[in-house]
């Protein structure tokens, strides 16, 4: 490829104990939880909104933090981030959780629906009132590294480029574009059509007037989009893969293309509005790292040393699963560490632990590893994993799933502990 050099200098800015890349809901945790434990944090974040997919994204739903039989699985920042959604605006909580984990067994799972925007809202505040210094429409723009540290993050915003010197670096791109540009090795995704406008109609808004419930006078779009197994994806369309700025707009002018199709084809559209459309492409795998370990499938029921989260199959009853570290760590780059959907996993894995409760959870360790490494002076990789377990833990978070969790059904000889 035919390249072209240019060299500027840029001013250095205010330094940082920990630069979290991104304001999505895993970066959030992240934020939080960085400046909780004393730290000096900065927060980018590309858009105007705190949360990413899970606010202006349009995915405002936390999937299942439980095993499907009345258990809770995901605690720790995703019971708070929970609550916190639906503190004002509406909710879909099944009433048997309520007040916290049912005394009784129940099929109902716990999971609700939330309002987005004021999610964002909320979510912005806490973190403001917790001291992380929040850059809005301020991209991480670069890493500069230095002998397999990253010595800090080059930002790109309306004041221009600058550099933020940082001690600790996590990537919550949602796409690991940080450790892709400061070399980590990674791995592309491939996404089906997805693009969920959300509309009103005149139906809708009667039902909402029926019912006495606001939430139901906006419904997603009934376009069409394809399901989490790619069931619904259009005949023709491409498959998107890659990070690129081409394949993105690809996606967009495709997906508003065929939105505009299907509303010119619609006899009933005098009858619709569209409301909301997604800020940012939905994308489930795009690209994620190639940790110092992957996370498979197959790896329900295993207990992992260096496990720092307990969480659950949100789509089937009983799976559980634990993300080790190693899952948001890649050796070689001392202060760098991953969280959320860009986090080690593979196949249907990668699924399991990308979604909102356990991208809050890797979010959150995330920070935890990485304070610990700011204490010990040690590559994330290196961190004292009890340590960062106990910490977890005081925090509420479930560092192993308890054994009790697993069925009856399920080989207990076969389980496995999985040393470090
Ligand atoms: C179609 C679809 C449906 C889904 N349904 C559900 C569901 O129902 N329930 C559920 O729990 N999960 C669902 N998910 C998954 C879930 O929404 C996401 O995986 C999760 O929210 C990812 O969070 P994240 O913080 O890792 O990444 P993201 O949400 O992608 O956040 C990344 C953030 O980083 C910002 N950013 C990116 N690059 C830069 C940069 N260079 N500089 C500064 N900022 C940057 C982005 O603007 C964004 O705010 C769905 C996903 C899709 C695509």
């Amino acid at each position: 490829m035919k390249t072209v050099s240019w060299n500027m200098n840029i001013p250095a800015r205010e330094a940082y104990d920990l630069i979290v890349c991104g304001g999505g809901i895993a970066g959030c945790a992240a934020a939080l939880c960085g400046a909780r434990l004393g730290r000096r944090v900065l927060l980018l974040e590309k858009s105007t909104l705190l949360g990413g997919l899970a606010t202006i994204g349009l995915v405002n739903y936390f999937v299942p933090m439980c095993n499907h039989r009345g258990r809770q699985v995901c605690r720790g920042m995703a019971e708070e981030f929970l609550r916190l959604s639906i503190r004002y605006g509406y909710a879909t909580l099944p009433s048997e959780w309520k007040n916290g984990e049912p005394d009784a067994p129940t099929g109902a799972a716990y999971q609700t629906e939330y309002d987005p925007w004021l999610f964002a809202m909320q979510l912005a505040e806490l973190l403001d009132d917790a001291g992380v210094t929040i850059l809005f429409d301020c991209a991480a723009a670069h890493p500069i590294t230095e002998n397999g540290r990253i010595a800090g993050i080059v930002t790109d915003s309306k004041s221009g480029f600058g550099f933020h010197a940082a001690k600790q670096v996590i990537d919550a791109t949602g796409d690991g574009e940080i450790a892709a540009k400061a070399g980590v090795p990674t791995v592309d995704g491939k996404n089906y059509f997805s693009y969920f406008p959300r509309e009103i109609t005149l139906d809708s808004c009667r039902a909402a007037v029926e019912s006495g419930r606001i939430n139901r006078a906006v419904r997603t779009f009934a376009g069409g989009s394809a399901n989490l197994y790619g069931g619904g994806h259009p005949e023709g369309m491409p498959f998107y893969v890659g990070a690129s700025a081409e394949v993105t707009s690809r996606y967009l002018l495709d997906n508003q293309r065929l939105i505009v199709e299907r509303r010119r084809n619609d006899p009933t559209r005098a009858g619709r509005e569209l409301v909301s459309v997604p800020m940012m492409p939905q994308f489930r795998t795009i690209r994620r790292i190639a940790g110092d370990y992957t996370l498979h499938e197959d790896e329900a029921y295993v207990h992992f040393d260096d496990s720092v989260a307990a969480i659950n199959d949100f789509d089937r009853a009983d799976y559980v699963y634990e993300v080790p570290l190693r899952c948001l760590t890649r050796r070689g780059f001392a202060n760098l560490t991953v969280s959320g959907r860009c986090a080690s996993a593979d196949g249907y894995a990668w699924d399991v632990v990308r979604v909102i409760p356990p991208a809050i959870l890797t979010g959150q360790a995330a920070a935890v590893a990485a304070c610990r490494a700011m204490d010990e002076g040690c590559a994330v990789s290196d961190v004292p994993i009890r340590a960062v377990q106990s910490e977890l833990e005081r925090q509420g978070a479930g560092v192993h799933f308890d054994d009790s969790l697993v069925p009856a059904a399920f080989d207990r000889a076969a389980m496995r502990v999985s040393k470090l």
